[in-house]
């Protein structure tokens, strides 16, 4: 008996095999492994972990003794090198095959590399694994400067701890704000007041050269504007890039993600993607696009085990996402395309507020909260439910938004 074979066993392919035994999948289950590890969580990796506030069993999503008792086979420490589908088989890094009746693709992301002079120098590191996160923790002391370059998620969470850890911290984004691409102004500017209150350098329009060291070590970055920013090492955290070639080459559709459906099926009815590796539809906004977090991957999960065992399709959730820096909670929900308008409620001041964004005929497309998780979950449910409100009534404190979420 064939089974399901899951290539990539992090937060998508860890979840998948426990949706599969709870939704009632009796068959071999074979999870495919690059990382020596078991299934894990990276959200620590930039924040608990580094400042040494976890274990290595905090980490892991599940204990050994659980794929022992569900009787899932593990290959850890090898990875997926191709899929024959004619045969339906996929070959191994270790000389291996294992053949399929159902293949998961659940190979995540890897992060964007500097394609600049210098980027390849000891001390240059990214984040994306656990063994990433041990090397990042040993430059981060007392009286060290790590230069991180992106001030998205991942490199503000590192600046975070960097400090917590007593390490100097700066940061050199290329656009005129931090979290540029995933956050709207009032909460840039916001976080970005943070950071240098708590004695982050933090650099914005600043256009990266190179990264300058001796004997192969880098010591510095090279700004295009001629300035020399000194460091320790440097955290390259400038976004990731879906691990999608093995889709690719044995011809599945993909291109900036593997393109699946509600139901995480790709072009292939035998071959689900899930994760940070797809391009998913999003029914509440009419297109598509790749999502990176935690929930996404737990609800694609769902779906390709419930296709598997021949359950519906679960209803589509709102996408969300959260980010930890210093006693702060970002907590988002729902992705503002084409906002018309941004509307606040709470004071940043008080370090605790939500910034709610509305299409044009005022639908709530998207909540960012900070400090503020009644306003996130119900702008979640105000979101999920397309909901029109008037701007006045999000921006009153006093208006209690459990109401209009009802
Ligand atoms: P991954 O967890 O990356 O797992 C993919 C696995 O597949 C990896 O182990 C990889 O080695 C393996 N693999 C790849 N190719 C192969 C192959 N060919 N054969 C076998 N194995 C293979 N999300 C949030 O929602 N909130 C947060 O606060 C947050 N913080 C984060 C902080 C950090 C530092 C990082 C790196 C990510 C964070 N994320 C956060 C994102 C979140 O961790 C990812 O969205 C999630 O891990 C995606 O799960 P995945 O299984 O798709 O990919």
């Amino acid at each position: 008996q064939a089974g399901i074979v899951i290539a990539g066993a992090g937060h998508a392919g860890g979840s998948v095999v426990a949706f599969l035994r709870q939704y009632g999948w009796k068959g071999r289950i074979t999870l495919v492994g690059e990382e020596p590890l078991l299934p894990y969580q990276r959200p620590p990796l930039s924040k608990a972990w580094l400042k040494r506030e976890a274990t290595a069993d905090n980490l892991a999503l599940r204990p050994a003794r659980f794929y022992e008792q569900q009787r899932i086979e593990t290959r850890l420490g090898t990875r997926v090198t191709a899929i024959d589908r004619a045969a339906r088989e996929v070959h191994l890094a270790d000389g291996g095959t294992l053949p399929y009746d159902r293949l998961v693709l659940a190979t995540g992301a890897s992060p964007r590399r500097l394609g600049l002079p210098g980027a390849e120098m000891s001390g240059v590191l990214a984040l994306r694994s656990a063994a990433d996160a041990d090397a990042l923790a040993a430059v981060l002391e007392p009286g060290r400067r790590l230069a991180i370059i992106g001030g998205g998620y991942i490199g503000l969470e590192v600046a975070a701890s960097a400090r917590a850890l007593g390490a100097e911290a700066v940061v050199i984004e290329r656009e005129a704000r931090v979290l540029a691409r995933v956050a709207g102004t009032d909460l840039s500017a916001m976080i970005e007041a943070r950071h240098r209150a708590e004695g982050v350098e933090v650099l914005l329009d600043a256009a990266v050269e190179g990264i300058e060291g001796e004997a192969g070590a880098a010591q510095a970055v090279r700004l295009r504007d001629g300035r020399r920013i000194a460091c320790d090492a440097v955290l390259v955290g400038i976004g990731a890039m879906p691990n999608e070639a093995l889709a690719v080459e044995c011809g599945l559709e993909a291109g900036g993600g593997i393109t699946v459906d509600l139901a995480a099926r790709t072009s292939d009815p035998l071959i689900y993607a899930i994760g940070d590796c797809t391009r998913r539809p999003l029914p509440l906004y009419g297109r598509e696009a790749r999502l990176e977090s935690v929930p996404n991957a737990i609800e694609q999960a769902k779906q390709a085990a419930a296709d598997i065992c021949g359950r519906p399709p679960p209803v589509p959730e709102v996408p969300w996402f959260w980010s930890d820096q210093y006693d702060l909670r970002l907590q988002i929900a729902g992705l503002a395309f084409d906002p018309a308008e941004a509307v606040l409620r709470g004071s940043p001041e008080d370090g605790s507020f939500a910034v709610f964004h509305l299409a044009a005929d005022h639908r709530v497309l998207a909540v960012e909260a900070v400090n503020a998780p009644a306003d996130f979950m119900a702008g979640r449910i105000l979101v999920a439910k397309a909901r029109q409100v008037a701007p006045g009534l999000l921006h009153d404190s006093a208006v209690p938004l459990k109401e209009l979420a009802i």
